[in-house]
């Protein structure tokens, strides 16, 4: 454990020589596998290759699924015959495809059938007033009758002028005709109009169920229609509007999504075993593009049904079972991240010691986890707040105390608001935090208000990751965000707000580092550097092919730097419209 996590960071340190042999005007060595055959499938030329592992190459062959050669021009080019694909990348940028380290794929194929009801820049909401016309004009457009449900998504209270979330009067105001609800941005709330409640029987004599609030008018047991977390149960799913077949078309077409961003491995957690079952099913019948790695989710899962839980070694049709999840609490732009010590802000009407709340039993979390561990089953926590982090930590730490310490890269997902001495754990440990590091642009200004200035500028802490050696991942948790890598990079890399802020200037990630997060720390996430992360002889052909270097850009331009095409297995998968 301990000799992976320093090797990843050993190569990473080497990595950043590249430019200056480059420079040197060094010629590299080709490395060729054994028994290369002379013939390549496709080959890549161009000066902006970056291998993220210690090799200097202008020159890349592909035979198959694989990565055969890595070189000069001269070398690789002696491998070129008629039925070579040939790519001269010109100013253009060659990295290993992006891992997607956290997300929920199903998540972004549902989402695209639903109202967006997102903020600048993903979506157009600035107001309440807003929310409200676009409702009224999705029933009119996809003539909704009377009686059926109307879905938005991707609401966020933090950006709407009024600072507070659409309540029951407000999506009244929508329609009083159409049952109406809405999911928070987070997606750990959500919001129904009048007829939704009662439709589902939400009112008076609702009680909050464990883990969750139903938010109520104020001075009175009425609903005011938001709900928070568990509570959220009582409305219906966003897959409700989503027929079975729909349902895998959407699929198909997220995958295309994903590629587009230069994504080649995509994450889709928070997954029951049936439906696992289900999309191995339609693998066989047409294998995906790109790798699909499943966690399954472990809350609801009854201690019988968690022992049926097994992780696969390998894909098939681009599918596997990667491990199980834990939901432990909410998330710090909901204001429902479990915190130790209290919010500076809030949720409206909550008393001056707010900290939130576990969203599930810490017992039994505890117990679960050490008897996943025990099987070798690997776990992802969601946790944000440092206190679901300690909960997640101690955890772990209990279940491996007195043995030694197998390779079990349990993963923190989020880790927002990780402290100091929490990261001095995880290095012991060998636990991998997953940085929710999209948020410091998304959230980063409405995180001051809510934990302050000191709490919020640690959010995430990159550098003070890298300055422990501790291998680690970034993600966009799509839907919440969209699955835009660049973007993530850059925000790691920049850490600005939307109001030009920069938060935490020094937990700022160099763009080499940011890189690292996205494509090696994320291999060695899913135990798969010996197959992806880098662009190495023998692994697997996943490229990005990038409009230009982003380690010799200004670091402020990172987000726009576009993806020109996507190979997965050494076939491309996505290619930017109007490249001829
Ligand atoms: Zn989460
Ligand atoms: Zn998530």
């Amino acid at each position: 454990m301990a000799s992976h996590s320093s090797m990843n960071i050993e190569k990473l340190k080497l990595v950043v020589l590249v430019p200056l042999f480059a420079l040197a005007g060094c010629s590299p060595q080709v490395e060729l596998s054994q028994e290369a055959p002379s013939s390549a499938d496709l080959i890549f030329i161009g000066d902006n290759i970056i291998t993220m592992d210690d090799n200097v190459a202008s020159a890349v062959a592909v035979i198959g699924d694989r990565i055969s050669a890595v070189g000069s021009r001269e070398e690789i080019l002696a491998m070129r015959d008629e039925t070579t694909q040939f790519v001269d990348l010109g100013a253009r940028a060659l990295l290993p495809g992006f891992i997607d380290a956290h997300g929920h794929f199903g998540g972004v194929a549902t989402y695209s059938a639903l109202l967006d009801l997102s903020s600048p820049p993903v979506g157009a909401m600035e107001n309440i007033d807003d929310i409200v016309a676009a409702i009224r004009n999705w029933i009119e457009v996809n003539n909704v009758p009377a009686g059926d449900l109307v879905y938005g998504v991707g609401y966020d209270d933090s950006l709407l002028v009024e600072l507070r979330h659409p309540n029951r009067d407000d999506l009244d105001r929508a329609s009083t005709t159409h049952p109406i609800v809405i999911r928070h941005v987070s997606g750990h709330l959500s919001s129904a109009n009048s007829l939704a409640l009662a439709n589902y029987n939400i009112g008076v004599n609702t009680e909050n169920p464990a883990g969750g609030i139903v938010r109520r008018r104020l001075g009175t047991n009425e609903p005011d229609g938001v709900m928070e977390e568990t509570a959220m149960g009582l409305l219906p799913g966003t897959g409700v509007l989503v027929d079975e077949e729909l349902g895998w078309r959407l699929r198909r077409e997220a995958a295309d999504i994903y590629a587009s961003f230069g994504i080649t491995t995509i994450q889709e957690s928070n997954v029951s075993t049936s439906y696992v079952e289900a999309l191995k099913q339609q693998a066989l019948e047409e294998p995906f593009a790109v790798d699909i790695v499943t966690y399954i989710m472990g809350n609801p899962l009854s201690d019988e049904e968690l022992e049926l839980v097994s992780h696969d070694s390998d894909y098939s049709g681009g599918v596997k079972i990667g491990g199980v999840k834990f939901t432990l609490d909410g998330s710090p732009q909901g204001r429902t991240a479990w915190m130790s010590q209290p919010y500076d802000a809030g949720p409206p009407g909550v008393d001056a010691d707010y900290v939130a709340y576990p969203s599930y039993d810490p017992d039994a979390y505890r117990q679960r986890v050490d008897r996943l561990l025990e099987r070798g089953v690997p776990v992802l926590a969601h946790a944000n707040g440092d206190e679901a982090i300690e909960l997640m930590i101690d955890g772990i730490e209990e279940s491996l105390s007195g043995e030694e310490m197998p390779d079990h890269r349990s993963v923190i997902i989020h880790a927002q608001l990780i402290r100091e001495d929490q990261l001095d754990r995880v290095k012991q440990l060998g636990i991998v935090p997953s940085y929710y590091a999209a948020h410091p642009f998304f959230w980063g200004d409405w995180h001051r208000l809510s934990f302050g200035d000191d709490r919020a500028s640690f959010i995430s802490p990159v550098k003070a990751t890298i300055e422990r050696d501790i291998p680690f991942t970034v993600h966009n948790d799509s839907p919440i965000v969209p699955p835009d890598i660049m973007r993530l990079v850059s925000i790691t890399v920049n850490r600005l707000t939307r109001s030009g802020y920069v938060l935490g200037p020094d937990q700022r990630a160099s763009v080499l580092e940011a890189l690292y997060s996205v494509t090696q720390g994320a291999a060695y996430q899913y135990f798969e550097e010996d197959e992806k992360g880098s662009i190495t002889v023998g692994k697997r052909a996943d490229f990005v092919v990038l409009e230009s270097n982003p380690l010799t850009i200004d670091p402020l331009q990172l987000e726009n730097v576009g993806v020109v095409e996507t190979f997965a297995r050494g076939k491309s998968v996505y290619r930017q419209v109007g490249l001829n």
